[in-house]
């Protein structure tokens, strides 16, 4: 779709006239009729505001020329899962989870925009790959990419030989893992976790049943 038509179908929907979308947005009613038949798109600012009032990424009101993904976790963007600043502007770089209100939620992160911003982490997450690959874990493929993970979803409980439950990792905080396929087949998977203080290697079945730790080892 072109930016006339989303222009028109999302004040259509937000029940406002041209004149009274011109005068949220500080233009004239001409130039959002403008807009709408295709004559002019809206300006960086006017693109802004737009945003902002319809509550859809600048992105979108292009027509989605680009696939936007997070340049934190790689995870394709749209715009319920784009984050934003704290004055409600879309950050149309980082996914919700990994940059909310303004900041960085990844505790690594945040260690590491301090002293190289994108690049450090770039290769922070290439340095725990090749520590995994190292590992040489009996049936676990290679491991190519890591993903920003939730510790909520990856906090695995696992039964020690003693009949004890324990689990390693905290629900609040965020680390870099994947999920691989075992190589000798069958239902369990490798599931690998990492921060900046240690590597965790475990397999589980479906949903992360009947977990087994495979190497916890500190960095
Ligand atoms: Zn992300």
């Amino acid at each position: 779709m072109d930016t006339k038509d989303i222009i028109l179908e999302l004040r259509t929907k937000k029940g406002l006239s041209q004149e009274e979308l011109a005068e949220k947005v500080y233009v004239t009613r001409q130039a959002v009729s403008r807009w709408e038949k295709g004559e002019t798109t809206p300006n960086t600012e006017a693109l802004k505001l737009l945003s902002k009032l319809f509550d859809v990424s600048i992105n979108t009101l292009l027509g989605s020329p680009r696939q936007m993904v997070c340049h934190c976790c790689g995870m394709s963007l749209d715009d319920a899962t784009t984050s934003k600043e704290i004055d409600g502007i879309f950050n149309e770089e980082y996914c919700k989870w990994c940059y909310t209100d303004g900041e960085f939620t990844l505790d690594f992160w945040k260690r590491y925009s301090n002293i190289g911003g994108e690049e450090k982490f770039m290769e922070f997450k290439t340095q725990l790959v090749n520590e995994f690959n190292v590992l040489n874990v009996e049936g676990m493929p290679k491991v190519e990419n890591l993903n920003v993970l939730s510790g909520s979803f990856v906090n695995l409980e696992y039964t020690l030989p003693n009949g004890a439950c324990v689990k390693f990792l905290d629900d609040n905080a965020t680390y870099l893992g994947n999920q691989l396929p075992c190589e000798f087949g069958g239902t369990r998977c490798f599931g690998i976790v990492a921060n900046m203080d240690f590597l965790l290697v475990c397999t589980y079945e479906e949903n992360g049943a009947n977990p087994e730790l495979v190497i916890y080892k500190k960095r």
